[in-house]
Protein backbone atom coordinates (compact mmCIF):
# COMPACT_ATOMS: atom_id res chain seq x y z
CA UNK A 1 0.00 0.00 0.00
CA UNK A 2 2.83 2.28 0.82
CA UNK A 3 4.65 1.76 -2.70
CA UNK A 4 1.11 2.66 -4.18
CA UNK A 5 1.07 5.75 -2.22
CA UNK A 6 4.49 6.71 -2.92
CA UNK A 7 3.32 6.21 -6.63
CA UNK A 8 0.22 8.07 -6.73
CA UNK A 9 1.73 11.00 -5.08
CA UNK A 10 4.75 11.49 -7.91
CA UNK A 11 1.47 12.04 -9.94
CA UNK A 12 1.78 8.25 -11.35
CA UNK A 13 -1.25 6.51 -12.56
CA UNK A 14 -2.61 3.72 -14.98
CA UNK A 15 -4.37 4.72 -17.71
CA UNK A 16 -7.22 2.06 -19.16
CA UNK A 17 -6.15 0.33 -22.20
CA UNK A 18 -7.95 1.27 -25.51
CA UNK A 19 -10.16 -1.38 -26.46
CA UNK A 20 -9.59 -4.27 -28.20
CA UNK A 21 -10.91 -2.70 -31.27
CA UNK A 22 -9.86 0.46 -31.13
CA UNK A 23 -8.82 2.09 -34.09
CA UNK A 24 -7.50 5.33 -33.01
CA UNK A 25 -3.72 6.47 -34.15
CA UNK A 26 -1.90 5.52 -31.16
CA UNK A 27 -3.44 2.02 -31.72
CA UNK A 28 -2.98 1.94 -35.63
CA UNK A 29 1.05 2.92 -34.85
CA UNK A 30 1.42 -0.07 -32.74
CA UNK A 31 2.74 -3.85 -34.44
CA UNK A 32 0.47 -6.58 -34.85
CA UNK A 33 1.39 -8.69 -32.18
CA UNK A 34 -2.23 -8.98 -30.84
CA UNK A 35 -1.01 -11.55 -28.34
CA UNK A 36 1.71 -9.26 -26.78
CA UNK A 37 -1.05 -6.60 -26.51
CA UNK A 38 -3.76 -8.88 -25.17
CA UNK A 39 -1.32 -9.75 -22.70
CA UNK A 40 -0.02 -5.63 -21.74
CA UNK A 41 -4.18 -5.38 -21.92
CA UNK A 42 -4.36 -7.70 -19.25
CA UNK A 43 -1.63 -6.94 -16.97
CA UNK A 44 -3.10 -3.30 -16.88
CA UNK A 45 -6.55 -4.16 -15.93
CA UNK A 46 -4.56 -6.13 -13.20
CA UNK A 47 -3.24 -3.32 -11.81
CA UNK A 48 -6.50 -1.41 -12.16
CA UNK A 49 -8.58 -4.16 -10.37
CA UNK A 50 -6.14 -3.81 -7.62
CA UNK A 51 -8.01 -3.13 -4.17
CA UNK A 52 -5.31 -0.82 -3.06
CA UNK A 53 -5.22 1.24 -6.06
CA UNK A 54 -8.79 1.22 -6.35
CA UNK A 55 -9.29 2.98 -2.67
CA UNK A 56 -6.36 4.67 -2.99
CA UNK A 57 -6.91 6.89 -6.71
CA UNK A 58 -10.52 6.31 -6.85
CA UNK A 59 -12.85 9.07 -5.62
CA UNK A 60 -15.49 6.62 -5.77
CA UNK A 61 -14.39 3.18 -4.92
CA UNK A 62 -17.30 1.50 -5.66
CA UNK A 63 -18.50 2.78 -8.56
CA UNK A 64 -15.07 2.19 -9.99
CA UNK A 65 -15.22 -1.27 -8.85
CA UNK A 66 -18.60 -1.96 -10.48
CA UNK A 67 -17.48 -0.29 -13.93
CA UNK A 68 -13.98 -2.24 -13.93
CA UNK A 69 -15.96 -5.37 -13.19
CA UNK A 70 -18.50 -4.58 -16.08
CA UNK A 71 -15.36 -3.67 -18.19
CA UNK A 72 -13.66 -6.95 -17.49
CA UNK A 73 -17.34 -8.95 -17.99
CA UNK A 74 -17.24 -7.85 -21.69
CA UNK A 75 -13.62 -8.47 -22.12
CA UNK A 76 -13.71 -12.01 -21.44
CA UNK A 77 -16.53 -12.30 -23.82
CA UNK A 78 -13.82 -10.69 -26.20
CA UNK A 79 -10.66 -12.60 -24.98
CA UNK A 80 -11.83 -15.98 -23.73
CA UNK A 81 -8.03 -17.15 -24.06
CA UNK A 82 -6.89 -15.40 -21.08
CA UNK A 83 -8.27 -16.04 -17.48
CA UNK A 84 -9.89 -12.16 -17.63
CA UNK A 85 -12.34 -13.46 -14.97
CA UNK A 86 -9.36 -14.38 -12.70
CA UNK A 87 -9.15 -10.73 -12.46
CA UNK A 88 -12.32 -9.64 -11.40
CA UNK A 89 -12.39 -11.88 -8.32
CA UNK A 90 -9.90 -8.96 -7.18
CA UNK A 91 -12.89 -6.61 -7.40
CA UNK A 92 -14.72 -8.39 -4.82
CA UNK A 93 -13.55 -7.54 -1.88
CA UNK A 94 -14.89 -3.73 -2.51
CA UNK A 95 -18.31 -5.04 -4.24
CA UNK A 96 -18.69 -6.88 -1.60
CA UNK A 97 -18.27 -4.61 1.20
CA UNK A 98 -21.11 -2.36 0.24
CA UNK A 99 -23.41 -6.35 0.32
ZN1 LIG B 1 -6.52 3.14 -29.29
Amino acid sequence: MEIVKLLLSMGETIDDPHDVNCKCDECDARDDDEIRWAKTRLTCYRALASPVYIVLQSQDPFLRAFQLSNKLNQLSIVEKSYKVGSISLNLHPILHVSA
